[in-house]
């Protein structure tokens, strides 16, 4: 911890940390420390882990990245990061990210940007920045973030990490501020496929507060690291041959292609027309869901409240206008147009026929593969300001990630090599719902 905390403090420049535990931090390290010499320690015993900030984590502040939430404290604890206490794991602090987890790039938010600690002039990657920027940058062992859309997997992919999102309803979101709840996930991200499964089988699993939750048994992911058969891997030719891919990407995704084929593998080209449509559907529906979730946050309950009102309708206006960011505003107007009464079946009627068909699409691909290769982006990191004035810019560098969110199966980001100005590169493997153990068994072979 005390090691930890010296790095944090000089590289606290990349904004990482939004909030540092040292106290409690210090305290439950004694505590471990204890048990560890009584032999009664936890799997995670050790393990010092960060939290994204829309994780809540009782008498302990969380803002979602937004000056919506300033000041809020939250009463209990997410059920992800109970289960890490209990497994003797030691929480330091809360990592920035993008307002209510929305956005591609760490720069949607109330805290500041993120700095990619590879190149400082660069974004992270986004929503969940800082809790890649934390791994990274050597600030703790293993963090958590969330995965709606790729905020997991861009970001790991951005920064050389391993970064997963498990299939929805794996781990409990009980604790987690919604951003479009038929979509969040949350996982985790690791320098290596060993910690990162050790992580996700003590997170995952059964959980009374939320009933979406799976309750399928959550099997010793981290014990079963061998692949020791050939596999049957697709490629989606509508994703390598996008104009938008970076040629460094294409070529590296190619070459594990290769690669796996000369191992002995059956690796297959297989068509996907639905890729165009995977980008709308998703902005559709999440739009939709955010802005229903995000209908709570009225200077009543929670957080920030304008001091500028002079009557309880304009306290309703003026808290929304000044504590939401021009994303979340974006977005809220969005899905309340998608889902207003003349448009409903344009477009969210629409949006959730399309969800069926790509999931179907994707699950049906899966039961005659073993796992889908695709690139994690389309692009390597960015620079600043690079997209921030044009949204579907943005919203393009999630194409690769949201089928698996679309479709609410597993997929996991692995470093695959550079490009020609040093910055690493993601290489997504998506497969069947909770495979996760066949997942990180295929992902380790591949490191
Ligand atoms: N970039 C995507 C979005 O802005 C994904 C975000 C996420 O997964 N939370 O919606």
């Amino acid at each position: 911890v005390h090691y930890y905390l010296k790095n944090i403090q000089t590289k606290a420049h990349l904004n990482a940390f939004v909030e540092v535990y040292e106290q409690s931090a210090l305290e439950q390290a004694e505590k471990v420390d204890q048990k560890i010499k009584a032999g009664t320690a936890g799997k995670l015993a050790g393990m010092v882990i960060g939290i994204k900030d829309v994780l809540c984590y009782a008498d302990h502040e969380v803002n979602a990245s937004s000056k919506i939430l300033e000041g809020f404290q939250s009463q209990f604890t997410a059920t992800a990061v109970q289960k890490l206490i209990d497994e003797d794991a030691i929480i330091i602090g809360r990592l920035n990210c993008d307002e209510f987890g929305m956005g591609s790039s760490n720069e949607n938010t109330v805290h500041g940007k993120v700095l990619n600690a590879l190149d400082e002039g660069r974004v992270p990657g986004g929503s969940s920045g800082g809790s890649a920027v934390a791994v990274q940058a050597n600030l703790c062992t293993t963090s958590l973030g969330t995965d709606t859309g790729g905020s997991v997997r861009q970001p790991a992919a951005f920064t050389g990490l391993v970064g997963i999102k498990p299939t929805y309803s794996r781990v409990s979101r009980f604790g987690l501020i919604a951003y479009a709840s038929s979509f969040d996930t949350i996982g985790v991200f690791s320098t290596n496929v060993k910690d990162n499964a050790l992580v996700l089988e003590v997170i995952a699993g059964q959980d009374d507060n939320d009933s979406t939750v799976s309750r399928k048994a959550v099997p010793h992911y981290s014990e079963q690291l061998q692949l020791d058969r050939p596999v049957k891997v697709a490629y989606l030719k509508e994703t390598i041959e996008s104009e938008a891919l970076q040629p460094a990407i294409k070529e590296h995704t190619l070459d594990i292609l290769d690669k796996l084929k000369e191992e002995g593998h059956q690796v297959e080209e297989v068509d996907f027309p639905l890729l165009e449509y995977v980008l709308p559907t998703y902005y559709i529906l999440t739009t939709a869901e955010a802005s229903s979730n995000l209908s709570r946050f009225d200077g009543v309950k929670y957080g920030y409240r304008t001091p500028n009102a002079h009557n309880l309708e304009s306290m309703y206006k003026l808290t929304r206008s000044e504590g939401f960011g021009e994303e979340v505003k974006r977005r809220i107007m969005l899905g309340t147009f998608v889902l207003s009464a003349s448009y409903y079946d344009a477009y969210f009627t629409k949006a959730q026929k399309v969800r069926r068909l790509i999931k179907e699409f994707t699950e049906d691909l899966l039961n005659k593969f073993d796992y889908i290769v695709l690139p994690t982006t389309p692009s390597t990191a960015f620079k600043f300001g690079e997209h921030s004035d044009d949204p579907v810019a943005m919203y393009l560098e999630d194409l690769y990630t949201v089928q698996a969110s679309v479709s609410g199966v597993p997929a996991i980001s692995i470093p695959n090599g550079k490009d020609e100005n040093g910055l690493p590169i993601g290489l997504q493997v998506i497969t069947n719902s909770f495979k996760e153990a066949e997942l990180y068994a295929f992902a380790d072979y591949l490191m």
